[in-house]
């Protein structure tokens, strides 16, 4: 199957996706080794992080970025991040009529969000889903999230560039963006800089370049970032700068080495991710730990055990602790 997602085989993509998505452990030993097989690219594709509320123009802004990439000669994929198809099944970003052109078009591949899982899982399988659809020759891979939850953070933490779209404000004030997500964007893009929401547009990009020049610069990024622009996803002023903007960050990351140190530690952190869920899942299954961890919880809420105590106790059961070092020794 490797064979095929990287002879550019969409339908073999979407069935690999499938395979990534499932948490039977035979699947599991699939997917291991179709990711194993899959062949090493020369040049690394360009993973770009999207975040936005609802109704700041992401599906409009991804269609119309995407076929310009298009035109450019570029293969996109578009991935989805939701969370709140993690909690009840239903996914915002899973709606078909979304990117109806873009979906059309053999150059794009798009997935909504796998359902039904953890947030660590979508993790997972969006990790897993970025090295199927770049094997199969997506040059660039736009990975969306919603403006809520942890969500944003998972998805810088898989992508090279990260972009906050938003829309124009009325007031003057920040339209209450949490200071994290500022801080993790590398470009602002204010959205429906158009018709008569032009000027409001300016001023919102205005205020949040502001915003930005208060805010340190990340070391080995060129001049000038993070910064805002603004965008029209319906005429399409400004993608090209927001894409020129893209482009300039990701050349001057390459040269500054900052690209394969941001890439790297990325690796670290979903190595470590990776054992902590994957011990977790094998403590929930065993259903002799279940059953221990169960009688623990009880005793730990009517205040009969500590919470740490009946951790390691549990822990102790599962995999005994061969020597204790305590903090102060
Ligand atoms: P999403 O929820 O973030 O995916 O946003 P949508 O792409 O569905 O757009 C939300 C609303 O904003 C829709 O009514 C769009 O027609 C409108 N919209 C999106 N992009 C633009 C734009 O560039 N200019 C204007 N004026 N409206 C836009």
């Amino acid at each position: 199957m490797a064979t095929q997602v990287a002879s550019g085989d969409r339908r073999a993509l979407a069935r690999s996706i499938t395979l990534v998505e499932s948490s039977r452990a035979d699947h599991r030993q699939m997917a291991q080794s179709l990711l194993a097989d899959l062949p090493r690219r020369e040049k690394p594709a360009l993973r770009v992080g999207l975040t936005g509320t609802p109704g700041v123009g992401k599906s409009s802004f991804i269609e119309a970025l995407g076929l310009f990439l298009i035109e450019r000669g570029l293969k996109l994929a578009v991935l989805a991040v939701d969370p709140s198809s993690a909690r009840s099944g239903g996914s915002i970003l899973g709606d078909k009529t979304r990117m109806e052109h873009l979906s059309r078009r053999p150059e794009a591949f798009i997935r909504p969000s796998p359902s039904k899982a953890t947030l660590g899982g979508v993790g997972r399988n969006t990790r897993e889903t970025i090295l199927l659809v770049e094997a199969w020759g997506a040059d660039v891979v736009l990975v969306e999230t919603v403006g809520v939850g942890q969500s944003e953070t998972m998805v810088a933490d898989m992508t090279d560039i990260f972009v906050l779209l938003l829309a124009p404000a009325g007031g003057d004030e920040l339209q209450g963006v949490k200071r994290g997500i500022m801080e993790m964007a590398d470009l602002i893009l204010v959205n429906k800089a158009d018709g008569e929401l032009k000027p409001q547009a300016m001023r919102t990009c205005a205020d949040y370049h502001g915003a930005l020049r208060l805010m340190r610069a990340r070391p080995g990024d060129p001049e000038g970032f993070p910064k805002a622009q603004t965008v029209s996803a319906y005429t399409g002023d400004g993608l090209e700068e927001a894409w020129n903007a893209v482009e300039a960050l990701a050349t001057g990351r390459q040269q500054s080495g900052t690209w394969d140190a941001r890439r790297a530690a990325q690796a670290q952190t979903w190595f470590s991710h990776a054992i902590e869920a994957g011990l977790m899942a094998r403590l929930e299954r065993d259903p002799k730990i279940a059953a221990h961890r169960e009688e623990l919880a009880s005793k730990v809420a009517s205040g009969e055990l500590p919470p740490d105590i009946a951790a390691e106790t549990l822990l102790d059961s599962f995999a005994p602790n061969p020597i204790l070092i305590s903090n102060d020794s």
